[in-house]
């Protein structure tokens, strides 16, 4: 048995200014990695690739891996990067094999097509109409028909942060080798609510996220073969962007849509409770200062500005408030700034530098703009910037934060990256020597994915209003065409989705 197993992987957030050019999808490498090399990479760790490749390698199978692309999410994919990735996928599809695993997002927005993956679906059945295909996807994916007309499953994750990559490709990969065996006669069916659930409001600690995804996996008990709750990716400004659903049963279509459409009835009932509401950053910030009085540490979660949702991870909206209001000893993670790393560097450890940090990717999408913090202060560590992750998300992958820096002023140790990458990894301040649970507070730039390895170290959570393209307040972005009429954009009050 030959199987194709590959990635392309990219949550496109079309408001965001940062090029999504082939270079962001090779991390760091000469073109992004494929063969034996990305299986070593990826073997046993906790993501949609590891997961693929133990199912296909106790099958005993030949796994092709024609190429593993992902990339940090960011704003429209460059088309050249998009032929590369897909001409790749395409290529060894067209070879021939007896099946396919895909690693997609499910949100990729190209300079070209909206529906990144359909488009790829619909290249690989030009030459390989009938080959079984398994598509793993993230909650955040905004779908289309075609992945699922052209897929034979579809299955996404059932947890936000995303602890259960490897567990959800696992399921697809072997629920498509039984398909093969005959054993499985998957049939599909999605939909989708007209509702743009916030990404702050999505969390599966939280409801009513938790019980969509709990039922979810309860009706994978009560006879479905794969259940899928997409909360979608609101940062997309596609016609499809928002929350779908898609149900796998074994050749039951009735018990496929009565599921589906239970779950979008009950997302739409609960649409209130997707509705994030915004502090003003002067409060949230006071608020930071006094919690901390009961002992740290207390957490400022700067979440318009989340790299993993599309930021610049460069406005300074947040650490200009801690600063102003004077709050001490602080470790701050982080800012995407190489040419302030550049300038530290330069100077060299134990010494004096000022520097103009953030502030100077330019974000034409909002009316508002971040400009550079002016900063004094001391060059305290120069490290190559990786480390090993070790939390539920991810464990085992190399994180590469690029040449990193950081800089103390005052009592706050501020991280200065080279490469974009969100902070849910304590690693991220460990392995540059910043203990996170010694200090009164931190600042994360991060959304939900920092409550995997930072919410047993701190004490409070406070989030943080600042400014930046992934913005929870959908006031600031103009949605041109999002399908409409669309909650909460359009405040419908009916009951009825349709
Ligand atoms: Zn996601």
């Amino acid at each position: 048995m030959h199987i194709v197993i590959a990635q392309m992987s990219h949550e496109t957030n079309t408001f965001s200014p940062v090029l999504t050019d082939l270079a962001r999808f090779a991390g760091g490498r000469d073109a992004p990695m494929s063969g034996d090399v990305a299986r070593d990479v990826y073997r046993g760790t906790a993501s949609c690739m590891g997961g693929y490749l133990k199912v296909a390698e106790e099958a005993g199978a030949d796994i092709s891996i024609p190429v593993v692309a992902g990339a940090p999410p960011s704003g429209p994919v460059e088309d050249d990067a998009y032929e590369y990735i897909t001409g790749k996928i395409v290529e060894a599809a067209g070879l021939g094999c007896d099946a396919i695993f895909l690693d997609l997002h499910g949100a990729m927005v190209t300079r070209s097509v909206d529906d990144g993956e359909g488009e790829l679906l619909r290249r690989i059945r030009a030459v390989a109409p009938r080959v079984p295909i398994a598509v793993a996807l993230d909650m955040h994916a905004n779908l289309y028909p075609d992945i699922v007309e052209l897929a034979t499953l579809v299955y996404g994750y059932h947890t936000y942060p995303h602890i259960d990559m490897d567990v959800t490709a696992e399921h697809a990969g072997r629920l498509l080798l039984r398909t093969l065996r005959g054993e499985a006669h998957p049939t599909m069916v999605w939909g989708n609510a007209p509702m743009l659930p916030h990404v702050m409001r999505q969390g599966t600690d939280d409801f009513p996220n938790d019980r969509l995804q709990a039922r979810a996996s309860e009706m994978e008990s009560q006879g479905a073969l794969a259940v899928s709750v997409f909360t979608g990716f609101p940062h997309a400004d596609i016609a499809n962007a928002g929350l779908s659903v898609v149900v796998v049963t074994d050749d039951d279509e009735a018990l496929a849509e009565r599921y589906r459409d239970e779950l979008l009835d009950f997302a739409w009932g609960e649409r209130e409770a997707f509705v994030y509401e915004v502090e003003p950053l002067e409060d949230s910030v006071a608020r930071a200062n006094t919690l901390a009085d009961a002992g740290g540490p207390v957490l400022l979660l700067d979440h318009y500005d989340n790299t993993a949702s599309g930021g610049t991870m460069d406005t300074t909206e947040v650490l200009a408030e801690i600063l102003r209001q004077g709050l001490e000893d602080v470790a701050v993670f982080g800012f995407f700034d190489p040419e302030a790393v550049a300038t530290m560097v330069a100077a060299g450890v134990g010494n004096e530098v000022c520097i103009a940090l953030g502030g100077k990717l330019e974000m034409p999408a909002l009316a508002r703009q971040s400009r550079p913090l002016e900063l004094a202060g001391r060059v305290k560590l120069i490290s190559e910037g990786r480390f090993r992750a070790t939390v539920p998300m991810s464990r085992g992958l190399t994180m590469n934060m690029g040449t990193t820096a950081v800089l103390s002023v005052g009592s706050v140790d501020i991280v200065v990256v080279s490469r974009h990458i969100e902070p849910f990894d304590p690693g991220c301040f460990r392995s540059l020597g910043i203990e996170p649970t010694e200090r009164r507070f931190l600042m994360l730039k991060s959304r939900i994915h920092y409550r995997t390895g930072f919410k047993p170290l701190v004490k409070e959570v406070v989030e943080c209003a600042g400014l930046g393209v992934c913005t929870s307040d959908y006031s600031e972005v103009t949605f041109e065409n999002v399908r409409r009429p669309i909650f909460p954009l359009d405040g419908i009050n009916s009951p009825e989705r349709f």
